[in-house]
């Protein structure tokens, strides 16, 4: 595809995504480019490891949709980083290289008992690095917060220590510069990066399961800092001890200081954090809807925002406020997807039934109303309740492309929005393949 071609995809992604994260977007989507659209796969390049990483981690399904959306076809979206050299961690000088998000603060940051503890000792350490918890360790399963409260840590040491020298990354990506040092014979280079900061902050340190040479570096990198009365703070998925071969010097390191534990919010928490979040882009929702929304999302804020995300853009679409109905129906489908696997036989059967046609005319060329319209549901509740890809779904269906499949979502999500009859079909027959 021609440069310029990839170059007005990006922008019409853009254009979509800024929309629906307005939030990120301020912080990350500026210094996007195109490096490669081939094979399905449109590889964008961002400005660092660390940018790379936060899009990849926070705004991928946005990117994929958007993606989706923009080109008609079934598009993967990777990001990478776009120069090599930046991704070079061997610059010199002194200053701090740390990329934070603007957002992650303790302001924006919801405290409930789940996550008391770790909140205050970062505010604590943040204060006053490498003199109260050392190191601080935090620990919690996926999407409860501890990016977060390491990015605002960082915030309040740059507050409160102007000078501080601090280095924060993902474990993965120590790990990375640790290879690229070795390889490129750059070791003590990377020595001096790391061991001279006055606070390291590394996210993810599960990373260094079974990597050997890294803990051993990892090791040395610690005692350095730690013996110059530097601060150390880390996260993981699991408590030190844990983590899957760990050398026992390294776990006992980590227990040295503060372990805090997070754990996942309850529904008083979760309802503060929809209507903080919602405060945050703009959105105007009511407590009934925050209520409904923290009911239905329980073990991980990263899908409570998601669930923001698809009232926003939901009602965008539709032009209509962000009612309790609106939610209902907007995240209805989501939690069915999430609830069980369906599968697309199931979905077949449900609507073969239902509107009293064969397998065989779904399969068929047959283009009556009275078997389109039973196709066309069959590809659009595929593409809400399974995982299957657009290919697969019209591979059931009569070997039908994926454009077929996207055009005949299209169609009936546009029914079910302003034709009161489809919608009233589509809710008994996902209320029947939900029994089944
Ligand atoms: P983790 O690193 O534990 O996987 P993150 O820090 O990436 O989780 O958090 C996922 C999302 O949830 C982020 O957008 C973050 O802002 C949000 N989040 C998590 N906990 C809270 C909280 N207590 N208050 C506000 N937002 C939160
Ligand atoms: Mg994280």
């Amino acid at each position: 595809m021609a440069t310029q071609d990839t170059a007005d995809i990006l922008v019409g992604i853009l254009d979509r995504v800024k929309v629906l994260d307005p939030v990120n977007s301020r912080r990350w989507f500026d210094d996007l480019t195109v490096l490669h659209f081939d094979g399905g796969i449109l590889e964008v390049g961002c400005p660092d490891g660390n940018a790379a990483q936060f899009l990849h981690d926070n705004c991928l399904t946005i990117f994929t949709q958007a993606a989706q959306n923009v080109t008609g076809h079934l598009v993967a979206v990777k990001f990478s980083v776009s120069d090599s050299t930046s991704a070079q961690p061997m610059q010199t000088g002194t200053q701090s290289t740390v990329k934070l998000h603007p957002d992650y603060t303790f302001e924006s940051f919801v405290v409930g008992p789940c996550n008391r503890l770790a909140h205050a000792s970062c505010v604590a350490v943040s204060h006053s690095p490498g003199n109260t918890y050392n190191p601080l360790f935090l620990y919690g399963s996926v999407g409860l917060g501890k990016t977060h409260l390491l990015h605002a840590l960082c915030h309040g040491v740059m507050k409160h220590s102007a000078n501080a020298q601090i280095r924060f990354l993902s474990c993965e990506e120590f790990v990375n510069r640790f290879i690229s040092a070795i390889e490129h014979g750059q070791l003590s280079e990377f020595q001096s990066q790391f061991r001279t900061v006055n606070v390291l902050v590394i996210d993810d340190v599960q990373f260094l399961s079974e990597r050997e040479q890294s803990q051993e570096e990892f090791f040395h990198t610690f005692n350095a800092i730690y013996n110059n009365h530097g601060q150390i703070v880390l996260t993981a998925d699991c408590a030190p001890g844990k983590i899957p071969s760990l050398e026992e010097r390294l776990i006992s390191r980590f227990k040295w200081g503060l372990v805090a534990r997070v754990d996942a919010p309850s529904y008083e928490t979760r309802i503060a954090i929809v209507q903080k979040k919602a405060r945050l882009r703009g959105l105007d929702v009511s407590e009934e809807v925050s209520e409904y929304v923290a009911g239905r999302v329980k073990a991980n804020i990263r899908e409570l925002e998601g669930a923001l995300t698809i009232l926003y853009a939901t009602a965008q679409a539709s032009g209509e406020p962000i009612t309790l109905e609106l939610a209902r129906s907007a995240l209805g489908q989501q939690e069915a997807e999430s609830r069980r696997s369906i599968s697309i036989t199931e979905i077949i059967n449900a609507v073969t039934r239902y509107y009293d046609v064969r397998l065989a005319d779904l399969q068929s060329k047959k283009r009556s109303q009275s078997i389109t319209l039973p196709r066309q549901v069959c590809m659009y509740l595929a593409r809400n309740l399974t995982k299957h890809s657009l290919e697969e779904i019209g591979g059931h269906l009569g070997g039908r492309d994926h454009s077929t499949v996207l055009h005949a979502y299209g169609k009936i999500d546009g029914l079910r929005r302003t034709d009161p009859q489809t919608r009233t079909e589509l809710d008994e027959l996902m209320g029947s393949i939900r029994q089944d």
